[in-house]
């Protein structure tokens, strides 16, 4: 089994208007895995992924990445993660090329080298490398999101709601597009409000609400425990 590239303990966020919206979770996501965290609205998903990217301060608990204190070590636990988050929000007059080439610089990164090339191929970005966002279909927005994440050459990947209000075509495109990154090593951890798509990607599954972490399962497990072809959880 491969070691964990992420340690999160005892994690707790109260915000200031008095809301709990993380009560002691702790959790090991392993290098290589595809995590899907499930929940509905308000369910805690986005503070803890904010709290892993070291957006949001936790009001208790501790987060390692790659063996660095998300904290005390920031720099080096934020390389090590991309993160997409939940909206849009692209220039429209920018190309493709100088949007990814920006998040490049945020890391002291070449504009470009050999796995810029790559990166824009593997996510079918390279012919559209001079157009301007604003010409772009939305899975192909969606695309230049990832691969501004993925610019500095992350180990884990987060996606907070890829598929949040796309038609059903699109969200079968941005699986397969997930499926490739980690055929190609990302880690991958991605938050739904779907059973399908927690059941279309992921290896394990956790069901996150009202803060606390419910529980979390390889798939394999769950769909045999249910003993049904898809999987059924409800939330209280
Ligand atoms: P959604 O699926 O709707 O995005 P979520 O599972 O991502 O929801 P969070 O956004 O993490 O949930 O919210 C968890 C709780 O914390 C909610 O009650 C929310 O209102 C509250 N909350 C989130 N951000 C803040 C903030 N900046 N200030 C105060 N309360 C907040």
């Amino acid at each position: 089994m491969s070691p964990p590239i992420i340690q999160i303990e005892h994690l707790v966020k109260r915000y200031d208007s008095g809301t709990a919206a993380l009560d002691d979770v702790s959790l090991e996501i392993r290098e290589g895995e595809i995590l899907a965290l499930l929940g509905p609205n308000g369910a805690g998903k986005t503070t803890l992924i904010s709290i892993i990217c070291g957006l949001v301060r936790p009001s208790g608990g501790a987060v390692r990445v790659g063996g660095h204190d998300i904290q005390r070590d920031w720099r080096a636990a934020r390389r090590m993660i991309g993160l997409v988050p939940q909206e849009i929000a692209l220039d429209p007059f920018e190309t493709v090329l100088s949007c990814v080439r920006f998040s490049r610089g945020l890391y002291g990164e070449p504009p470009d080298d050999p796995y810029l090339e790559q990166l824009l191929r593997s996510l079918a970005l390279w012919d559209k490398r001079d157009a301007r966002t604003r010409e772009l279909s939305g899975g192909m927005k969606r695309r230049v999101l990832i691969a501004k994440a993925l610019a500095h050459r992350p180990r884990v990947l987060f996606l907070d709601e890829p598929t949040a209000g796309v038609d059903v075509a699109l969200r079968r495109e941005m699986w397969l597009v997930v499926r490739d990154l980690r055929a190609q090593g990302v880690t991958i951890i991605l938050t739904t409000h779907y059973l399908e798509e927690a059941e279309e990607m992921a290896d394990r599954i956790g069901v996150i609400n009202h803060g606390r972490l419910l529980l979390v399962q390889p798939k394999s497990e769950l769909m045999g425990e249910f003993g049904k072809k898809h999987l059924t959880i409800t939330l209280q």
